[in-house]
């Protein structure tokens, strides 16, 4: 196990695996087990250095190819990419502890799906033609120059793709960040573009925690940064890069309402609120984690959701029948552990669930708080982990106001049979990514973001494009000009 997963080197820059051990080791620990499986080390100033001066050594000539040129190298990269989904979806599988049934359908698939889209797009990239009588003017789409992306943990294959794809195919160089936690997989998409043609520096990986993430958004030579984390560090983050006056996009987190009406269909809702709560082992920053089920269905949604949870398949992740794997880290066990005891604490209704399952790695069984108020901790506070909170409610109207009234807005979730009310509730909720008898869909033709504390801007789709370029206005005078002396 650990010849497969201990890397060539901790870092990937101008084009090749390099090593400096004088940077902090830190291993990695596969989260079925709690077994090291690889030791890398932080990137040590000199690391940064070569990162940032390759990065942008090779900036403007990549910018120079043409769209088509890019985009073919991207998208021979999602060719590789596909072509060994088994071997980067075990990866992501020992980097995350997500169960191999998950990882070989969505991770490896969606980082394909974006170099591959954007690989598209970026022969497409075009200004504007803005007539002013006989004189005009044109834009030019440009990019940005040097972008830094920074990932959390819980989908480190599909972030690196994410924010690297619309860079590149912009025009841009990357360098990548990955979380402390699963820094394997964007080394094997940085090998993988620059097997497919990548030139050199265009796409570095560079390991560390925090620090090794501050040192590069605070480098005057940096021009964006992107970030998926938390709240907490996107405030950090954002007010180092307005330092620089630097471009971001903010990925952040999320307390999202779930609202499943009386008419509903309850076997496709319970569907939904086990997607929006449950993959992943509830590590996904969209998910919709208050659940707000209308009073006449409360009882029957609760028994069909403890009856479908039941048959969660926990184990091994790396058998294809487990449906249900550990949380990523004994450290975020604990945290959800902590959230658990103050659900007990404040009075919510354990349905299911609750507690460690006796075995090695950090696994924690699915659970369910019931009869949860507006004001615990646990309707309040991202968890980021495997724990729905269901609270009722009486009518749309109140339960309008009791879902938008959070900090955060990443994304929402209704179920209803009833058409014109789908649409006035997705209207009405404030998150930037709204589902109607639907959950934590991200397809990358869609964008993706947040609004209010969980984000700024938005990844995929063709509002990517605005997030890694800027707009360049050019003036043209036909006749002769005239000036007052
Ligand atoms: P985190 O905020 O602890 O860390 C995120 C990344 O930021 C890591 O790579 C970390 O090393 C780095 N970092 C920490 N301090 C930094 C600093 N001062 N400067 C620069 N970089 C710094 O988040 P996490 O625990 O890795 O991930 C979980 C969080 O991510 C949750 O809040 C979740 O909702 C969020 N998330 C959001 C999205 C989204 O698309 N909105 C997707 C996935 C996860």
């Amino acid at each position: 196990m650990t010849q497969a997963t201990q890397p060539k080197a901790s870092h990937f820059v101008n084009g090749a695996y390099l090593e400096d051990t004088d940077g902090d080791a830190f291993d990695v620990i596969y989260p079925a087990t709690g077994e090291v499986i690889a030791t890398v080390h932080a990137a040590t100033p000199a690391v940064i250095e070569a990162a940032i001066t390759s990065g942008r050594a090779a900036q403007k000539q990549w910018a120079a190819m043409t769209g088509t040129e890019r985009g073919r190298i991207l998208r021979r990269a999602a060719d590789i990419i596909r072509e060994r989904n088994h071997e980067l979806s075990v990866l992501e599988t020992y980097d995350t502890g997500k169960p191999y049934q998950e990882t070989s359908v969505v991770d490896a698939t969606s980082g394909a799906d974006a170099l591959e889209y954007f690989g598209g797009l970026a022969a497409s990239l075009t200004g504007e033609h803005i007539q002013l009588g006989e004189d005009w003017v044109y834009t030019r789409r440009e990019p940005l120059g040097l972008c830094v992306g920074i990932g959390a943990w819980n989908y480190p294959t599909q972030i690196a793709c994410w924010k690297g794809a619309p860079a590149l195919a912009c025009g841009n160089a990357m360098i990548f960040k990955p979380s402390e936690t699963t820094p394997l997989c964007a080394l094997k998409v940085a090998e993988i573009l620059h097997e497919a043609g990548l030139p050199a520096g265009l796409y570095n990986v560079v390991q560390g925690m925090g620090p090794v993430g501050a040192a590069l958004v605070s480098d005057p030579r940096v021009d964006k940064v992107s970030l998926t984390g938390s709240v907490p560090t996107g405030r950090k983050v954002y007010a180092a890069a307005a330092e620089g006056m630097k471009h971001v996009t903010m990925e952040l987190g999320g307390k999202s309402p779930l609202v499943i009406f009386d008419d509903a269909d309850i076997e496709n809702a319970v569907s939904g609120a086990i997607l929006g709560n449950f993959y992943s082992s509830g590590q996904v920053c969209s998910n919709g984690t208050r659940v707000f089920v209308q009073k006449g269905i409360k009882e029957a949604f609760l028994t069909r959701l403890s009856e479908r949870l039941a048959n969660a398949v926990i184990g091994d992740p790396m058998d294809p029948e487990t449906s249900f794997g550990p949380m990523v880290s004994q450290r975020q066990m604990e945290i959800v552990e902590g959230y658990i005891a103050k659900g007990k604490e404040e009075g919510a209704r354990l349905v299911t669930g609750g507690a460690r399952l006796n075995r090695d790695g950090f696994y924690l069984e699915p659970t369910v708080f019931a009869d949860v108020t507006d004001d615990m901790v646990i309707a309040r506070e991202e968890i980021f982990g495997p724990v729905m909170a269901v609270l009722d409610f009486d009518t749309e109207e109140e339960v309008m106001a009791r879902a938008n009234d959070t900090e955060f807005g990443l994304a929402a979730g209704v179920f209803t049979r009833d058409l014109s009310r789908a649409h006035r509730v997705a209207a009405g909720f404030e998150a930037g990514t709204c589902y109607i008898n639907t959950y934590n869909d991200a397809p990358v033709e869609a964008p993706f973001g947040g609004v209010k504390m969980s984000g700024v801007g938005r990844e995929n789709s063709k509002e990517a494009i605005a997030h890694y370029s800027q707009v360049k206005s050019v003036f043209v005078r036909m006749g002769d000009l005239e000036a007052p002396f």
